[in-house]
């Protein structure tokens, strides 16, 4: 017989004393709510165990009494992973195991437990003049082990690769308690299935990560950031192409944003003032780093070629940390302005870098087709063909009927477009409940099937993170 939320309470108590357990439905609702509140379940309880040996003590005991539980870090995810489906679960937080256990500079490595805030993760190794470059919006909040086990990416994708490529090795507890001690810092090791990349990217559906070492690089000297007015995505790609051959590994980020999206900004009074050179259709944010001894200026000399080849229509270079700050929030506040602008409907996509030209032509006149008055607003990762391709309601339209009217409509023509160019329906967001329908529609079938397989030999009672990512 199921526990009752009365049982699983006083059960969990026991294992991990008052102050481990929240059983009282107001306490619990900020592990609830997630960023974009579309999913409102309850849970049972939410556990925050202070050791790895408690995270033992509670998978073992959900193993035994057959009860879903779902890790949680941050709880910044975009899909609905990290929060209840069938409103019975446990929720995991590791936010507790918050230690960084050691920095080896001369290895390049961090190994940093779970809970570890990504922003005191860059704190951490820039106290040791290193950089831990994993960058993104939501840094302030979210954590290694929700990090890792969405795969994150960011805006430094191009330099230094997403979460798994910077990861080296983990330690996580496998669905019948026994802890796997994988921390490992190898460059080199061929020993059989990599067991890291498995976990990493896993949505916490083949165990709980409790720590894991992670790769650290040399503090750049400085940065050069730069606003370019550009046409449009052709001009983009050429531009972007141009300084792969100039300026190779130190380019470290290249995103795009449409004009559309400075104005929103604008308008809604979240940037102090426009940061651009001037109106343009679109903009390419691009941020190059310098290392000690290197010489300054590789940016501004390959913005100047490009200008001499009527690739740019204008640029404006950071000359200051304000100017480089306001430049990236420009880019990071685009989700949050949408949200200010009315109902939107928003695509985490990636195509190879050559068709996103392609792709943003077609997803827009296909939304025009679909739904006139609607403004398109793609922007993001440009640098690795992966475009949040959002759109806005028509200005005055009635929310809720927009989204009745164009939600599926929409997607089903974006992912269209999407497939048919060889891309992903999820570029670094990942799929937990939002998008697991899809995902039984558009991944081939033998991958479906070793997946179920994996989970099924890892996690045979199906208690870790029940129903996400994978279709039954
Ligand atoms: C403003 C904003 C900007 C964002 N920008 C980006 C971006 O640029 N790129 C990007 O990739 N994402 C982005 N995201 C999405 C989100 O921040 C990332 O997915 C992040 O990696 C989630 O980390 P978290 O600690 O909040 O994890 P959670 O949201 O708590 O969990 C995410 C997933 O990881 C699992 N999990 C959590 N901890 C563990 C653990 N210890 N062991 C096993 N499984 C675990 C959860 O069960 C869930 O499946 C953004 C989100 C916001 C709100």
């Amino acid at each position: 017989m199921p526990l009752s939320a009365a049982d699983i309470i006083a059960q969990l108590t026991a294992l991990l004393g008052a102050n481990g357990v929240i059983g009282e439905a107001g306490q619990m609702a900020g592990y609830l709510t997630e960023p974009r509140k579309r999913f409102h379940q309850p849970a049972s309880a939410v556990t925050l165990p202070a050791s790895v040996e408690q995270v033992q003590a509670i998978v073992r005991w959900a193993s035994e009494n057959r009860v879903g539980i779902i890790p949680q870090g941050g709880n910044t995810g975009l899909v609905g992973a990290q929060v209840p489906l069938r409103g019975d679960e446990v929720i995991v937080s590791l936010a507790r195991l918050d230690r960084i256990r050691s920095i080896d500079v001369a290895a390049g490595t961090m190994t940093a437990e779970a809970g570890v805030i990504l922003e005191n993760a860059h704190k951490a190794a820039e106290a040791e003049d290193t950089i831990f470059p994993l960058w993104l919006g939501s840094q302030g909040s979210a954590r290694v082990g929700g990090l890792l086990s969405s795969n994150a990416g960011g805006v430094n994708v191009l330099a230094y690769g997403n979460a798994r490529e910077l990861t080296m090795g983990v330690e996580a507890v496998m669905a019948d308690g026994r802890l796997y001690r994988g921390l490992n810092s190898l460059k080199k090791d061929n020993t059989g299935y990599d067991l890291k990349d498995l976990l990493v990217g896993a949505e916490g559906t083949l165990g709980i990560i409790t720590a894991a070492t992670l790769k650290i690089f040399p503090k750049p000297e400085d940065h050069e950031t730069a606003l370019v007015s550009i046409a449009g995505p052709e001009a983009a790609l050429t531009l972007f192409q141009l300084l792969r051959e100039r300026i190779g590994s130190r380019l470290n980020a290249f995103e795009i944003v449409p004009r559309i999206g400075l104005d929103m900004q604008l308008r809604q009074g979240m940037l102090d003032r426009d940061p651009s050179a001037g109106t343009s259709p679109w903009y390419a944010l691009i941020e190059v780093s310098r290392m000690r001894g290197g010489t300054p200026g590789a940016l501004m000399a390959a913005i100047e070629a490009a200008f001499t080849d009527s690739l740019i229509d204008n640029a404006v270079f950071a000359e200051s940390l304000a100017d480089r700050t306001r430049m990236w929030a420009f880019r990071e506040q685009m989700s949050e302005v949408q949200s200010k602008e009315g109902a939107s409907i928003k695509h985490d996509v990636s195509v190879p870098i050559a068709a996103v030209p392609q792709l943003i032509a077609e997803g827009i006149a296909a939304a025009e087709r679909l739904a006139p008055g609607i403004r398109p607003v793609p922007f993001g990762h440009m640098g690795d063909g992966n475009i949040h391709f959002n759109f806005s309601q028509p200005v005055g339209a009635e929310p809720k009927a927009f989204m009745a009217e164009f939600d599926e409509k929409l997607h089903e023509a974006i992912y269209e477009i999407v497939l048919r160019l060889g891309g992903s329906v999820s570029a670094e967001h990942g799929i937990g409940q939002l998008k697991i329908d899809l995902l039984e529609q558009v991944k081939d079938p033998v991958a479906l099937d070793m997946m179920r397989a994996i989970k099924s030999a890892l996690d045979p009672n199906g208690i870790l993170n029940p129903g996400k990512m994978l279709p039954r």
